[in-house]
């Protein structure tokens, strides 16, 4: 598997890392807002926020009109060696450093960490390449990059690649569809053949199950799942089981510790319910990859040079 130009997430070393923070300082607007806010923290914040946001989305949406290529040089290879059920898992919030896959100490993802031991998956070091939802899916899911955004507008997103290819879409979300923190999202998710958003309301593991209600293994699909995953508040986002596998004893992470381990049981129960039950028979590949990272207790979005926003888990579990 090797990680494409374009995917917006590219293994780097500690002085590449260290240019991609200085580029995200580049002030978007809603960045701009950001800084404000910390002064002005009431209306000022939110007026500000406003504008920003309706200037940067009316753009957008005017760029929308314009027809979408392929980028210079990149053709679309449909071979039959393509797997026929793709999983792209997209995790919230969910820093890399909190895995036990990637040495953390706590047994935060013991489904991965098996599979790891069995060499069925693959993973990586990466960086997302903003540090809130929209702005970083917007790139990962496109051809745009945190040095030129315009490809989100002029080229194809992931999604209308897989149409092309002739995978039937679905986008299943647990996040919203229109709102200032996603209708990027949102509008990459518009080329899905079917679209189901929960708006935060579901448990992750819940999506599962509306995932394996369109799956039909004898056609070629694409399954987007967006999760809630570690967004704060973290107290929401696990359950008694994943308290019971990680008590805490005053570990100040614990709460976002167990939504880690939360995630990996949802990405347990895709491969265990899915992929190894009805899939059998059949080639898929899931993909995971968080959108940011999170300081953890703090949030994310913020303008400094903590990595913990931007390390993120990115693994591949052929079969
Ligand atoms: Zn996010």
């Amino acid at each position: 598997m090797s990680i494409g130009y374009g995917t917006g997430y590219v293994l780097m070393d500690k002085s590449q890392k260290a240019k991609v923070i200085s580029e995200l300082k580049i002030s978007y607007p809603m960045h701009f807002q950001s800084l404000l806010g910390i002064r002005f923290p009431l209306l000022t914040n939110m007026g500000f926020a406003s504008i920003a946001y309706y200037q940067e989305m009316s753009k957008f949406r005017a760029d929308l009109d314009k027809p979408k290529s392929m980028p210079m040089g990149v053709d679309l290879l449909v071979s039959s060696k393509t797997p026929n059920t793709l999983f792209v898992v997209i995790g919230e919030s969910s820093l890399q450093t909190h895995y036990s896959l990637y040495g953390y100490d706590l047994f935060t993802t013991p489904f991965l960490d098996s599979l790891k031991n069995d060499n069925l998956l693959y993973y990586y070091n990466a960086v997302s390449p903003a540090s809130i939802t929209r702005d970083a899916l917007s790139m990962s899911l496109s051809f745009a990059t945190p040095l030129d955004r315009t490809p989100f507008a002029d080229n194809k997103n992931i999604v209308a690649l897989a149409n092309d290819a002739g995978y039937e879409s679905y986008w299943i979300s647990n996040q919203n569809k229109i709102g200032m923190h996603d209708s990027y999202v949102g509008l990459i998710a518009s080329y899905a053949k079917t679209s189901v958003f929960y708006n935060f309301l579901k448990d992750d593991l819940e999506l599962i199950g509306t995932v394996k209600s369109f799956y039909n293994p004898k056609v070629k699909q694409v399954f987007f799942i967006h999760l809630k995953g570690s967004h704060l508040e973290y107290t929401d986002k696990y359950d008694n089981e994943d308290s019971a596998a990680l008590a805490g004893n005053g570990n100040e992470t614990i709460e976002y510790d167990r939504s880690i381990h939360h995630t990996d049981r949802v990405l347990k129960s895709l491969y265990n319910n899915i992929v190894m039950e009805e899939g059998s028979s059949v080639s898929s590949l899931i993909y995971y990859f968080s959108d940011h990272g999170e300081i953890i207790n703090k949030g994310h979005g913020f303008l400094d040079n903590n990595m913990d926003q931007f390390l993120v888990p990115f693994l591949a579990i052929p079969y």
